[in-house]
């Protein structure tokens, strides 16, 4: 007792049709309709395709027979294919399955590397655990002729159980054949390939040997073409491996340049300075600052052509770009009475005027706590200074009480 008769309607056949009969059916109907004889039935002729492509496939009749064309829906099948699939399918007109059901998916890896790797080039080995199509029985599964149609879901590669969810409510749940795993059809044990258990493929251990060319990048791909998981009838897809570069202690990259702080003392900000620097590849440069020449925080200076070397072009390099940060003396490095000295040599000061109606308040060192909870609110973090006025008298500032 099937659900609903729309789709035997549609190919003009009885439920109780045979494959065979359904076959013809459909042949007959999709040359009468096809879009190249008859332009103008192209709906028609995309309904017929439809009701073949549920009947021809008995997993999908029987989901039709029981759930009507809901099931089918539901059931996340049909609907997929333009009906020119359907028609090349049966007719051979070119013949060919859409290429998405024809290729394994590709598999990709990430593989961290370092900077150094990166800078002068690497070979890494890389073992892979993949699906190869087993060699005893060339991915057949067992003795050539001896599969079988699966008893438990006769042939189907699903199985239906209706559940009574509730008063009046049922459910049907459909799973895979377990017998079978969906395929339809087995083995005997005894006609089932020993080295696969009737898999048809096998677990191997592969050893990739990835390239790492001078210049690549984080984020660049490495394909290798046909590595992946290998099925019976697919061709297998690739294994992409990924480069995630490792932070460096010292270099940040920003493409092809080579970013780095350096500290200097005082004393090499103003007076001049020779400093090396070790390179990726284990050179040390010298970079000089002449006498007489000052260097403030946060300048930025550069070396051409020691940067990254760029991908496919090694012998060519960005630039490494160094940022300075003054190192100021500790507190009280100079007895007092010297200090005289070092101010003739320094520029001179900027004159202050300071006059009787000024108020004279204590310079202290930051305290953090004290703004925190003047604050109020921010429990923990860095404090905030958002709330701090300028203006003469304006309040509510946490910076300097004024008494
Ligand atoms: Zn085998
Ligand atoms: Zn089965």
């Amino acid at each position: 007792m099937v659900k609903e008769t729309g789709f035997y309607d549609t190919l003009g056949v009885n439920p109780k049709a045979t494959p065979d009969e359904i076959k013809k059916a459909y042949r007959k109907l999709a040359l009468k309709y096809h879009p190249d004889k008859n332009p103008n039935e192209g709906e028609k002729f995309k309904l017929i395709s439809q009701a073949y492509e549920v009947l021809s496939e008995p997993k999908k009749r029987d989901l039709y027979d029981q759930g009507g064309e809901q099931a089918i829906k539901d059931g996340g099948m049909g609907g997929g294919g333009s009906p020119m699939d359907i028609f090349n399918m049966f007719f051979g007109g070119g013949g060919r399955m859409p290429q998405r059901d024809r290729r394994g998916k590709n598999v990709v890896h990430q593989l961290t590397v370092t900077l150094e790797e990166m800078y002068n080039g690497t070979k890494r080995k890389l073992a892979l655990q993949k699906n190869v199509i087993c060699g005893k029985c060339e991915g057949y599964g067992g003795k050539k002729g001896a599969l079988q149609t699966c008893g438990s879901c006769k042939g189907r590669g699903v199985e239906i159980k209706v559940q009574q969810i509730g008063p009046g409510m049922i459910q049907q749940i459909q799973t895979m054949c377990a017998e079978c795993q969906g395929e339809g059809e087995r083995f005997n044990s005894k006609d089932r390939c020993k080295t696969c258990n009737g898999h048809k493929v096998e677990r191997k251990k592969k050893i990739l040997e990835v390239h790492i060319d001078k210049g690549m990048k984080g984020g660049q791909k490495i394909p290798f073409h046909g590595e992946g998981d290998q099925e019976p009838g697919l061709e297998p897809g690739d294994v992409v491996i990924v480069l995630d570069q490792q932070d460096h202690p010292v270099y940040q990259r920003q493409e092809d340049d080579l970013h780095m702080k350096m500290n200097i003392k005082l004393v090499e900000a103003l007076c001049g300075f020779k400093k090396t620097i070790r390179t990726l590849d284990g050179r040390v440069l010298i970079i000089t600052s002449s006498p007489g020449k000052v260097v403030k925080a946060n300048d930025v200076r550069c070396v051409h052509n020691e940067g990254m070397p760029i991908h496919k072009d090694p012998y060519d390099r960005g630039q490494l770009i160094i940022q300075f940060q003054v190192e100021f003396p500790d507190k009280h490095w100079l007895p007092e009475h010297l200090l005289p000295q070092l101010e003739a040599l320094l520029p001179p000061r900027d004159e202050q005027l300071i006059s009787d109606d000024m108020e004279e308040v204590d310079l202290k060192e930051m305290d953090r706590s004290y703004s925190q909870q003047k604050s109020g609110s921010s429990g923990g973090g860095k404090p905030s200074f958002e709330d701090i006025d300028d203006d003469e008298g304006g309040g509510h500032g946490v910076q300097c009480q004024q008494q």
